[in-house]
């Protein structure tokens, strides 16, 4: 029998929650970012567009599964499906149940995985994407996620293609905008490539969602990492910049740097500094700044610099200028998830928040206390 199951890779952004997972390829060409342990020891692997095509064979024959018990008042027959899907191996109900969930959430956009699909020659990705626009031609959004320097490697021409083959948006880590945290985290690129390979694909009309990390540079570089990061943002002004605050992973190649005295970690508030210092510099009046994570110290800091860069420096601000033990408070409040600004501390239970003063007095020493806060933060990432 046929085998219909396919692989799906680790990782997506979290505005993908709803998206088809289609992995275009496995693990990351280049591998070897310092701070990124996601895919460690894994070889790189980009599937031929023939085993592409399958994979979206397969998703279709799930799909027209599902369509083949629903009866003609619209209703699905259940039982029939069960049965049905008591052939399925297990890998293949997994897969079922993705192209289910999809369909049942609108079945309109699809990502791309895994790290670095732009590495794929243009023709051959967009031969993929007009194959499976035609297999579902409801798909409205597809997106990926690219590095800078594959990005750029590719002509205008190529990236006209691929936007016109259906890739709406590519989203790309390019972590820093200074050169020289570049290097300090062994990021493989440039300042330079970030830039032309941001201005070209905003030209071929390709969504552009850049991830940057404050607190990566640690102390040395912080304002640095900061002013180098708004300057290529205003060169390339994004559709959308996304924070990922800086966590240092145990496992990570950071730690070597820690060790050998070569990077000393930010505290959560300066990484917060980092945070405001950058918008405060970034005029491109275009980009929407989104901190849709809970590494980040104020998960509700957006909006877009033209209309809401004040309203976001002042939220900013509020929390740095708190008193110590208030600041503590909403740290504590914030890093367990109860919360996404300061004024929403006042919505916490008294009980709770005494909870939280009792625990944020007991690391009075201040490594003892980002100790802590870092404890909290690893669980997330
Ligand atoms: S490019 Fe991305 S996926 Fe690849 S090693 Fe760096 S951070 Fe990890």
């Amino acid at each position: 029998m046929t085998d219909r199951s396919f692989e799906v890779g680790p990782i997506r952004p979290p505005s993908e929650a709803n998206s088809l997972l289609l992995q275009v390829a496995r693990g990351c060409t280049w591998n070897k970012c310092k701070f990124c342990v996601v895919y460690r020891g894994d070889k790189f692997h980009m599937h031929q567009p023939d085993e592409l095509k399958r994979t979206i064979d397969n998703m279709a024959y799930f799909r027209d599964m599902i369509a083949s018990y629903v009866r003609t008042d619209g209703t699905l027959d259940r039982e029939g499906l069960t049965l049905e899907l008591g052939k399925l191996t297990q890998s293949e109900l997994e897969c079922f149940y993705m192209v289910y969930r999809w369909l049942s959430n609108g079945g309109t956009s699809v990502f791309l995985q895994d790290g670095n699909t732009v590495a794929l020659k243009a023709d051959k990705l967009a031969d993929v994407l007009f194959y499976l626009r035609e297999k579902f031609p409801q798909i409205e959004r597809i997106t990926t996620y690219g590095r800078a320097e594959s990005i750029a490697r590719h002509s205008l021409e190529e990236l006209k293609l691929l936007r016109q083959s259906g890739l709406n948006r590519i989203h790309s880590g390019f972590e820093t905008g200074s050169d020289n945290v570049l290097k300090l985290i062994n990021k493989g690129l440039t300042q330079a490539q970030q830039i032309d390979a941001g201005v070209k694909a905003k030209e071929a009309g390709i969504e552009l969602s850049v991830y940057f990390m404050p607190g990566i540079g640690g102390v040395e570089y912080s304002d640095e990492n900061a002013r180098e990061t708004a300057h290529v943002i205003n060169q390339i002004s994004p559709d959308f910049v996304r924070f990922r605050t800086f966590v240092l992973k145990y496992d990570s190649e950071m730690v070597d740097l820690l060790r050998n005295g070569l990077f000393e970690e930010c505290t959560d508030i300066q990484k917060l500094r980092e945070i405001r210092n950058l918008i405060a510099d970034v005029t491109a009046p275009d980009v929407t700044i989104v901190s849709d994570h809970i590494i980040n110290l104020i998960g509700s800091l957006g909006g877009r610099i033209g209309t809401d860069k004040e309203k976001m420096l002042a939220q900013a601000d509020r929390v740095l200028n708190l008193p110590p033990e208030e600041q503590r408070l909403y740290q504590l409040a914030r890093r367990h998830g109860f919360i996404e600004d300061y004024p929403q501390l006042a919505s916490i239970p008294q009980p709770r928040l005494l909870h939280l003063r009792g625990a944020a007095e007991k690391y009075y020493a201040a490594d003892q206390w980002e100790a802590h806060l870092n404890n909290i933060l690893r669980n997330y990432v």
